[in-house]
């Protein structure tokens, strides 16, 4: 595999934390199953159990409402299908892990020209809800880091009975996480393997058990765990727990919006007028299909993505930016940049670099 020269793409994941890869290396040793009640699953269940008050500690939340899973697409499936609540509502710019499982009968929250949470459409479809629901509203988007209300959202949802599931996959290590009744985090994004993550449940009377397997988990997630990942995940949370490294971001991607901005004037930035993520811009370039700017920045040695990564390498129209008003062609020319804690100048020298290039073509072409 080719190391990236220039990754702007930690939305999509992060590099694993050398301290990850040290504590999954050294929880491997601890190899029995954690249910065994024999010396060595006993000693495998204390790493468990230290590893679940680590993260616990570091996302400041009760480390018996942590129930870990292999990532959050199941921590939010779990959430919609074993909450008790019998309504679902979703915002319209949330992750496909939470659209798939959102049931047919799902109502759709709608946003604003910013990818903002529509509150009075909220109050307006909580008043008509015939019974209680699980209210999914993501913390900050994948694809444009647009950061929502969840203070008010929360308030407006409990005041109706409902429950508030909050995904913050793109929050967690960042920002600290809402008061929300569930919670999905993953590893992967802030420095941890992939195929772990975690829902943190609140409400725990709000769920079923898992309907098969044996009772992992407090009975909520059915199958033996990933002791490796799980040590992987807190090491990562604790190696990665002073956030100054958000200032730095947040200046360059000040920079780095700047910079497009010089380089052409009709470009367009996704939620610019919203409280956003310090690493996150989503940014339209007319005329240029986000494909031709993904290959062109990638011979250059830059890594970015177009709109969210798919898991076939397939470009799909965004249907966050076309809950925000975008049409398909806008969203087709939009890519994503996301900075982490290893973003330096360099890199942002290398994408304007490489950007203005991609710009000059397009004016040579017209
Ligand atoms: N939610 C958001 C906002 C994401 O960005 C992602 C990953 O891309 C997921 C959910 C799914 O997370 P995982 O890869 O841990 O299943």
């Amino acid at each position: 595999m080719t190391t990236p020269t220039t990754y702007l793409d930690w939305n999509a994941t992060a590099p694993t934390e050398p301290a990850a890869i040290a504590a999954m290396a050294d929880a491997a040793a601890h190899w029995a199953n954690p249910s065994s009640v024999h010396a060595g699953g006993r000693s495998a269940r204390a790493a468990l159990e230290a590893a679940r008050r680590s993260v616990a500690g570091n996302l400041g939340v009760a480390a018996d409402s942590i129930i870990f899973t292999s990532g959050a697409t199941e921590a939010l499936a779990l959430a919609l299908n074993q909450c008790r609540l019998k309504g679902r509502l979703v915002s319209a710019v949330e992750h496909d892990a939470v659209r798939a499982n959102a049931g047919e009968r799902s109502r759709v929250l709608g946003v604003d020209d910013d990818g903002v949470i529509d509150l009075a459409a909220l109050d307006l479809i909580l008043g008509e809800c015939p019974e209680p629901a699980l209210v999914a509203v993501m913390h900050a988007n994948n694809e444009t880091g647009v950061v929502q209300p969840l203070a008010a959202v929360a308030e407006r949802v409990r005041a109706a009975g409902g429950a508030l599931l909050a995904d913050c996959v793109q929050t967690a290590g960042k920002l600290d996480l809402p008061d929300a009744d569930f919670i999905a985090v993953s590893a992967h994004k802030l420095g941890g393997p992939p195929g772990v993550g975690a829902l943190i449940a609140r409400r725990l009377d709000l769920l079923h058990a898992a309907r098969e397997g044996g009772g992992h988990e407090r009975g909520y997630r059915a199958g033996t765990e990933n002791l490796a990942g799980i040590a992987g995940f807190a090491a990562a949370l604790a190696a990665r727990a002073d956030r100054g490294w958000l200032v730095q971001a947040a200046r360059l991607r000040d920079r780095l919006e700047a910079g497009v901005r010089a380089i052409a004037s009709d470009i367009a930035i996704a939620g610019a007028g919203a409280d956003r993520l310090p690493t996150t811009s989503a940014i339209r370039l007319p005329g240029v299909p986000a494909a031709t700017q993904l290959i062109a920045l990638d011979l250059d040695g830059v890594c970015v993505s177009a709109g969210a990564a798919c898991s076939s390498g397939r470009v799909r129209a965004s249907h966050v930016l076309g809950a925000m008003g975008w049409n398909e062609a806008a969203a087709g020319e939009t890519i994503r940049v996301s900075l982490g804690w290893t973003t330096g100048e360099d890199d942002i020298d290398r994408f304007l670099a490489s950007y203005g290039r991609i710009a000059r073509r397009r004016r040579s072409a017209a």
